[in-house]
């Protein structure tokens, strides 16, 4: 399970950006956040794939208390979530070729050797054509680098994924890409998903169940 108890996050102690913030997803599970912009949910997810401690509260997974965020977290449950932002050319190394950009938290985690035969195969579950894995991220469209953003995030085969507004940068035909990507592997690997986002027609489609920021938080 992963549970959000009583989480309050921000970027200044002082004034954090929500407090009080509840949310429990269970293994299999696909649950839609949606929210207003400005709300927290990005801040949320970041807390919930172990990327930006909270000022209070407590983050469960699979039964462990985290105790470190970030570079901070233990490998084992830092790569046990897989995450994929609203914005691929803020969140890809625009040094990387795609080919490297897929294959790095293989090499990260001792991983290496299976980067040769995963990372083709990676590529052609997402889409992406082989050919483009030479390219670096200026060298290739949002949804392109979208799909090599997705694959790098379930490239460890994480029991967790967190979708921060993956889609919305994307066209409706790259959407239902990725979403169908995103559902088979959950439907593989009973992986739970936890989709942020601001559009109740996509989320209603997507996931099984979807909660409303109002919900979640006290304030
Ligand atoms: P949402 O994802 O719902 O649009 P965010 O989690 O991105 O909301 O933002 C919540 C609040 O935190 C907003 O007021 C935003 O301006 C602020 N914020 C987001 N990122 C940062 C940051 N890196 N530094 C300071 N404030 C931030």
């Amino acid at each position: 399970m992963l549970e959000l108890r009583d989480i309050t996050a921000g970027y200044d102690r002082r004034a954090p950006a929500f407090r009080g913030a509840h949310l429990t997803l269970h293994p299999g599970e696909s649950l839609g956040l949606l929210g207003p912009s400005g709300c927290g949910k990005s801040t949320l997810a970041r807390v919930a794939a172990l990327l930006h401690a909270p000022d209070r509260g407590t983050v469960t997974l699979d039964g462990h208390t985290v105790t470190g965020f970030h570079h901070r977290a233990p490998r084992s449950l830092r790569t046990s979530v897989g995450v994929v932002f609203q914005q691929p050319r803020l969140a890809a190394d625009p040094r990387l070729r795609l080919r490297d950009l897929v294959a790095e938290p293989l090499r990260a985690t001792g991983r290496r050797a299976e980067a040769d035969s995963a990372v083709p195969e990676w590529a052609e579950r997402v889409g992406l054509d082989a050919d483009l894995l030479g390219r670096r991220p200026h060298e290739v469209s949002d949804g392109q680098l979208q799909r090599a953003c997705l694959a790098r995030a379930l490239v460890l085969g994480p029991r967790w994924l967190v979708c921060d507004e993956m889609t919305a940068m994307l066209d409706s035909s790259t959407t239902a890409a990725l979403v169908a990507v995103v559902e088979e592997y959950r439907a593989k690997t009973g992986a739970g998903l936890l989709a942020v986002g601001h559009d109740p027609v996509l989320l209603g489609r997507w996931c099984g169940r979807t909660t409303r920021w109002d919900e979640i938080v006290k304030d």
